[in-house]
């Protein structure tokens, strides 16, 4: 697992949590999916509605093309098989934000089925099977806190084109539903067909959660907890709803099968009603939406289109790279952050050094400026050739962070800068043998320490001969040529 177990998780438990996650995300499409309304976040509470998409009779939808293959490009990039028909069906169910009393949505034919998204460990992943993808309209919003004891509706989400990715019960703990959605909103950020923002709610989660003994290969009665909007939530949801169920069981008690709400505040699920089954929607094809075919060669082009996915980066950082999981991961979780780190492997830098400075002195400037990558102003060429200028010793890992302050500062060459400040290190032997000689004759005390067994002295000696040299003598060369004199004068 790349995040660590929260403390009393799975090792004492007697029970085993399984989860199944359904996921919906929002498309990031100019306009709606079955008609040309504006599709932008937090516009005037029903300003972007139409006809089609209040359902006014008369109106007829017409597919938005766009949306059919960011479809197809999500599907493809979660392993799945493609539908050769895009097939939209009726779900009919009465909610004050469903105003045409159905949903369009793809019921016995998802654009995408039978994929998968890996997790954990890239040396040893697990595998998370995906059921199926499918398309389908967003509702409306209901709002309870715009006028006193009334509730009303906001339209403009409403024929938002959504995808539902439905996983098959394979998660096995609470960390691991978040490491899926991570790399799951991963996912969605690289092939960009959502900006996958779960505090604007264009990236919602519902968890089936069920339990069992430890050991059983039997499926328990599973619980839905509906709309979720953070990975802490998902956490703490599935973990409290597992021990609640394992308790009831535990006492004697049977569950049932219902659908529950996840109270943010007091941080316990709240039964709502009943949980659905398919035939409580009467589902049916809708006469106004003719299946569209997919072409093979269409979807290959789309396939062939696809830039490296998160997973295959994160396996490539890891097992290629040699840098660890977590590094790994805050890269890849960042694209921007990723491709200047793959800029400046272009340019010639050593992976483990350019992830070392990209998450520390760059990230670090980019935290402080409340900046993202865009606006870094060192070019990775540049950067590059700092970090050549480290590997090459002609500078010491001191010298070429204040090298690289300037750069950020004045846009400087990291060549000019070292040349203007005399950072270059004194690698030259016959130079520093006089400096060091120079420290061990003024400090007999730390010499005879030394010499006595303690090797901390040693430190202090290093330390005064950089001192002389204002920080630019070459440490290794220093520490043996210490140790050199200190074991032959002896
Ligand atoms: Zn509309």
């Amino acid at each position: 697992m790349s995040t660590p177990v929260t403390a009393g998780t799975a090792v004492e438990r007697p029970y085993e949590i399984v989860v199944g996650l359904e996921v919906h995300v929002e498309l990031t499409t100019e306009s709606k999916i079955f008609c040309s309304c504006p599709t932008r976040f937090g516009a005037e509470p029903n300003s972007q509605v139409c006809p089609v998409c209040l359902g006014l009779p008369g109106t007829l939808p017409v597919l938005n093309r766009r949306a059919l293959e960011q479809a197809v490009r999500a599907a493809l990039a979660l392993n799945c098989r493609i539908q050769p028909v895009a097939k939209f069906d009726r779900k009919n169910y009465h909610y004050p934000d469903l105003v045409k009393g159905y949903q369009i949505s793809q019921y016995d034919l998802p654009v995408g089925y039978e994929g998968w998204l890996e997790v954990g460990d890239p040396a040893n992943p697990r595998r998370i099977r995906i059921r199926r993808v499918h398309l389908e309209e967003d509702t409306g919003k209901s709002l309870h806190d715009q006028a006193p004891g009334a509730s009303v509706v906001d339209y403009n989400r409403s024929g938002i084109p959504l995808l539902e990715i439905v996983s098959e019960p394979d998660i096995r703990s609470a960390e691991e539903a978040r490491d899926y959605l991570m790399h799951l909103r991963q996912v969605m950020l690289y092939t960009g067909v959502s900006d996958a923002r779960m505090e604007e709610g264009s990236l919602r989660v519902d968890c089936n959660v069920s339990v069992r003994p430890r050991g059983s290969d039997v499926f328990g009665t599973i619980t839905e907890i509906k709309n979720l909007n953070s990975f802490r939530s998902v956490v703490r949801a599935i973990e409290y709803e597992a021990q609640r169920q394992w308790e009831v069981l535990s006492a004697g008690g049977t569950l049932r099968r219902e659908t529950r709400h996840w109270d943010e505040r007091r941080e316990v699920t709240v039964a709502l009603r009943r949980k659905e089954e398919a035939h409580d929607y009467r589902y049916f094809p809708d006469p106004d939406l003719l299946p569209v075919p997919l072409p093979a060669d269409w979807v290959e082009e789309i396939r062939a289109s696809l830039p490296e996915l998160p997973g295959a980066r994160r396996r490539r950082y890891v097992l290629d790279l040699d840098l660890s999981v977590r590094d790994a991961d805050t890269l890849v979780g960042d694209p921007g952050l990723a491709g200047y780190f793959e800029d400046l492997l272009a340019a010639g830098a050593e992976a483990r050094a350019a992830a070392s400075w990209v998450l520390t002195q760059v990230l670090a400037w980019l935290n402080a400026q409340g900046a993202g990558i865009d606006a870094f102003p060192v070019p990775p060429a540049r950067l590059a050739r700092l970090l050549r200028l480290v590997d090459e010793g002609t500078i010491s890992m001191t010298a070429a962070k204040d090298v690289f302050e300037e750069m950020v500062r004045t846009g400087a060459e990291p060549d000019a800068v070292v040349e203007a400040r005399g950072l270059r290190q004194i690698s030259d032997q016959a130079a520093l043998l006089e400096i060091v000689d120079r420290v061990l004759a003024a400090n007999p005390q730390p010499v005879a320490d030394y010499r006595a067994g303690r090797q901390q002295a040693l430190g202090f000696l290093v330390g005064q001969v950089m001192k002389e040299t204002r920080g630019r003598a070459n440490p290794q060369l220093v520490n043996d040529l210490l140790r050199q004199r200190l074991s032959s004068d002896g």
